[in-house]
């Protein structure tokens, strides 16, 4: 739909969801399939076993015919019960919603503040874990890119943190907007769940969704008292062993990503995730050449996904986004919550090569001019010279 003629492509550079390739868009347009035939068990066995490297998982990976805050909802019914304290860390807006519904189910989640303007606070965790002597945190819960402020925890550090304090609690991660597009090791860190969305790395339209389970998240879920049934894990992995969904699957989005994966596994993961460190690079250079500010201030938390940029006091996100799309046909990413009017964000993630990267800076480099925002020129030019000079 749109509202009016406008010709040549749309620059969609929010930060989700992303620009989903002709050849995924391709395997959605084939003849959905019998769900319950033969043919069907065939294909959802080996796509399950195909999703798995991506989440750095050989364990179960569950797939939800939802948006991502399904999969939020699932890996919190599953493992907790009424009452139970969750550790949470308040990375910006995504943190905060899931903190919310946290507490909408009933459960105690612990906040531990932030600006806004970088990771996961690691040290407050290791702090609060330690003094938890009792051991009433139950699961400690992050997002790995909060795609509110473009910063990227480190679950490394957290997972180490975690036994540093020989805590007990599950660890739950949120990869909605990273997975596919930053390296992520579920294994390797003990990520107990993993939450994560089709929309973003993953390169697919909005309507899937994801739990990576480990085996101690399966154990809690024998247990866990909060009330479920579409979310339930149990009904899922037991038509999930012969490739099968208790209820009717979005066939054609599992075409989808079923194609996606393919292309994931072409190029490689790790050529995939350098691909994306690299655009970051030369994004936030473009910004410091203008002369603005990045939202994320932690260098080592700077996300390859997106890049939030402060736009000066007394100038408005919005009405610069506003110009864009009416001059330029582009769409970037709104501030949200407190940062709304403040930031404007940069997505750069999921199918993106050198030229739309720059494609996306010349638009924010000519809107910029064309808001009156002040700024300085040469942004495009710090990535162009960035770029070429890294291949
Ligand atoms: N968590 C993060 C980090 C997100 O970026 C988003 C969506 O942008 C969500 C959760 C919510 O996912 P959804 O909008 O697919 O329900």
């Amino acid at each position: 739909f749109q509202s009016k003629p406008i010709a040549g492509r749309h620059f969609l550079q929010i930060p989700g969801p992303s620009n989903v390739p002709d050849r995924v868009l391709r395997a959605m347009d084939n003849p959905t399939m019998d769900h319950r035939g033969p043919d069907f068990g065939l294909f959802g066995k080996q796509l399950l076993e195909k999703v798995k490297p991506v989440f750095g998982t050989k364990g179960p990976v569950i797939i939800y015919p939802a948006s991502g805050t399904g999969a939020w909802e699932a890996a919190l019914v599953n493992t907790l019960s009424p009452g139970d304290t969750v550790l949470m860390c308040e990375t910006g807006q995504f943190a905060s919603l899931w903190q919310e519904m946290a507490q909408r189910l009933g459960l105690k989640p612990v906040f531990i503040e932030t600006d806004w303007r970088r990771g996961a606070d690691v040290e407050s965790i290791g702090e609060r874990l330690r003094a938890d002597k009792g051991h009433s945190i139950k699961a400690v819960a992050v997002v790995h890119n909060e795609t509110s402020t473009g910063a990227t925890s480190r679950i490394d550090e957290v997972r180490a943190a975690m036994d540093a304090a020989s805590h007990p609690a599950l660890l739950l991660v949120d990869t909605i907007s990273s997975l596919g597009s930053v390296e992520y090791k579920h294994d390797e860190w003990r990520v107990d769940v993993t939450v994560s969305g089709s929309q973003k790395g993953l390169m697919l339209p909005p309507g899937l969704s994801f739990n990576a389970v480990s085996d101690k998240a399966l154990k809690a879920s024998e247990t866990a008292k909060l009330p479920r049934s579409f979310w339930d894990w149990k009904p899922m992995l037991a038509s999930n062993a012969t490739g099968y969904f208790p209820y009717t699957p979005a066939t054609n989005m599992l075409y989808a990503l079923d194609t996606a994966l393919d292309m994931l596994h072409e190029e490689g993961l790790e050529n995939v995730f350098a691909r994306h460190e690299r655009h970051g690079e030369a994004t936030r250079r473009a910004v410091r050449a203008w002369g603005l500010e990045i939202q994320c201030e932690d260098p080592r938390h700077y996300s390859p996904v997106l890049t939030a940029v402060r736009l000066p006091e007394g100038h408005s996100a919005n009405a610069l986004r506003a110009a864009i799309l009416e001059r330029f046909n582009m769409s970037l990413g709104n501030g949200l919550g407190r940062l709304n009017d403040r930031v404007f964000r940069i997505g750069h993630l999921g199918d993106i090569g050198d030229l739309q990267v720059l494609g996306t800076l010349t638009g924010v480099e000519m809107g910029l001019r064309v808001a009156g925002v002040p700024h300085k020129s040469g942004g495009v030019q710090a990535a162009m010279d960035y770029l070429a000079g890294n291949a």
